[in-house]
């Protein structure tokens, strides 16, 4: 289905009333497919200021591990670098840590997970045993072209508590080379080095296409077509179609 679809059909008021959704669900989330650089973790970030959900980035958590030089980060390291994906195992280990700490009720923006169809039964079994659901997979549809370049033009804040991520253009930080948010310096991220990314970009293809057949099969998946939009009209074509439920605002 895609979004101008969806929004045809619920009035343009979301998914309020999905119909997968019981009246026994009490939080429903939200999975954000697409490329490396689609806008995945720009999406998050400006939700999850404005509405009281979370940002779930298997991505972030691993590079943490990283920073922190921990036995997990030093083992996984070569894998990021390569734009390899890890284990599931591991996947499973970093979801479930983050899913306890949180109160039942939160509503979570998955951002690079699932990437494997056994990642997305096993995110469906373990939120269904917490009485939460993915209400819904937003895919971010953008050229390969528009991507090798964001990715070439993307620096990250090299603080593993932010990791906040900017582009060139409306993306830009205020200062260049530092975080608007914590005053970190910003980095290139290794595996936004062209040859890396021309990879990644060959396996999120894949990826993409299995994770988006997983989530249409069970009529949860919404596709933007994001060629054109900027990084705002995009951020508030994923807002629009978010579930009633996850629009409390932050206080
Ligand atoms: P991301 O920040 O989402 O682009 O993820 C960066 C890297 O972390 C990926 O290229 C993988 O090496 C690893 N990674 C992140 N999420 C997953 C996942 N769900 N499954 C396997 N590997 C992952």
């Amino acid at each position: 289905m895609r979004a101008n679809e969806l929004l045809a059909v619920s009035g343009g008021r979301g998914f309020g009333s999905f119909s997968g959704l019981s009246e026994r669900i009490e939080s429903p989330h939200v999975v954000l497919v697409g490329g490396p650089g689609a806008g995945k973790g720009t999406v998050s970030r400006y939700l999850c200021g404005r509405y009281a959900l979370r940002h779930l980035s298997t991505g972030d958590l691993l590079r943490r591990e990283i920073d922190l030089a921990t036995q997990l980060g030093r083992y996984v390291a070569p894998f990021l670098a390569r734009g390899e994906l890890v284990a599931d195992h591991i996947i499973f280990d970093q979801v479930q840590a983050q899913l306890e700490t949180l109160p039942e009720h939160t509503g979570f923006i998955f951002d690079g997970v699932p990437r494997t169809w056994e990642q997305a039964v096993w995110l469906d079994r373990e939120l269904s045993a917490r009485c939460s659901t993915i209400a819904l997979a937003v895919r971010i549809e953008v050229p390969h072209d528009e991507l090798i370049t964001r990715a070439a033009e993307r620096r990250v804040c090299s603080s593993a508590e932010c990791q906040r991520s900017y582009g060139a253009r409306s993306t830009a930080p205020r200062i260049a080379g530092i975080c608007d948010d914590c005053r970190g310096v910003l980095v290139q991220r290794a595996d936004d080095h062209p040859d890396v990314v021309r990879r990644r970009l060959r396996d999120s293809a894949v990826i993409e296409h299995v994770i988006a057949e997983y989530y249409e099969r069970t009529g949860r998946l919404v596709t933007i077509n994001a060629a054109g939009l900027s990084m705002h009209e995009l951020k508030l074509a994923v807002a629009r179609l978010l579930p009633s439920r996850m629009l409390a605002s932050v206080a």
